[in-house]
């Protein structure tokens, strides 16, 4: 088990002599039901945030102990004014420090980045948005398979009809995998 007191003072340290300018209220929580996320940033109504930060990166061996700090720093930048969000000035702050101590910290990180088995594909995000013409009926997909390529001889089952529109979702905007800050 890594030492969750060390690993967090050593981040701020560390976001502190970047001169980046984070929350000074902020508490820590260690989530142990979290399989979904790595690190969640909440901001509180009076302005304060609580981290969390899932209890497998501290108890999984192996995920690294820079890895884990990834997850600590990625929360850490959301306290900063004006970034709960995963652009501008917290996409500046990540780079920074990236760049600084040879970190990776991004906006979404996958499983077997940490050095662990990838989540299970309900959390991939979502690829494709289908959408029966006829009726209205929307499908979700989040892979490749015989209906997202061949989703013109399917019929809708719940019109009956074949007049499927299909739309492809990319990049940022589309990415239904939040990290508010959630992963
Ligand atoms: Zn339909
Ligand atoms: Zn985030």
């Amino acid at each position: 088990m890594k030492d969750f007191e060390r690993l967090r003072r050593d981040c701020m340290r560390e976001v502190e002599a970047a001169g980046i300018c984070i929350s000074d209220r902020i508490t820590f929580e260690i989530n142990r039901r979290a399989r979904t996320r790595w690190g969640l940033c909440k901001k509180n109504r009076d302005g304060s945030f609580r981290i969390q930060i899932a209890e497998i990166l501290l108890a999984d061996e192996r995920i690294s102990e820079k890895s884990c700090k990834e997850t600590i720093i990625h929360e850490l930048l959301h306290t900063c004014e004006g970034c709960m969000r995963h652009t501008g000035r917290w996409k500046q702050n990540a780079l920074k420090m990236n760049s600084l101590y040879g970190y990776d910290i991004k906006r979404v990180t996958t499983g077997s980045e940490k050095g662990i088995e990838d989540y299970k594909s309900s959390e991939l995000p979502v690829k494709y948005v289908f959408k029966c013409k006829s009726c209205g009926a929307v499908i979700y997909r989040k892979r490749e398979s015989r209906f997202t390529r061949n989703y013109r001889h399917y019929i809708c089952t719940r019109c009956g009809c074949a007049a499927w529109s299909r739309r492809k979702v990319d990049g940022e905007n589309g990415n239904m995998v939040l990290c508010s800050g959630e992963y």
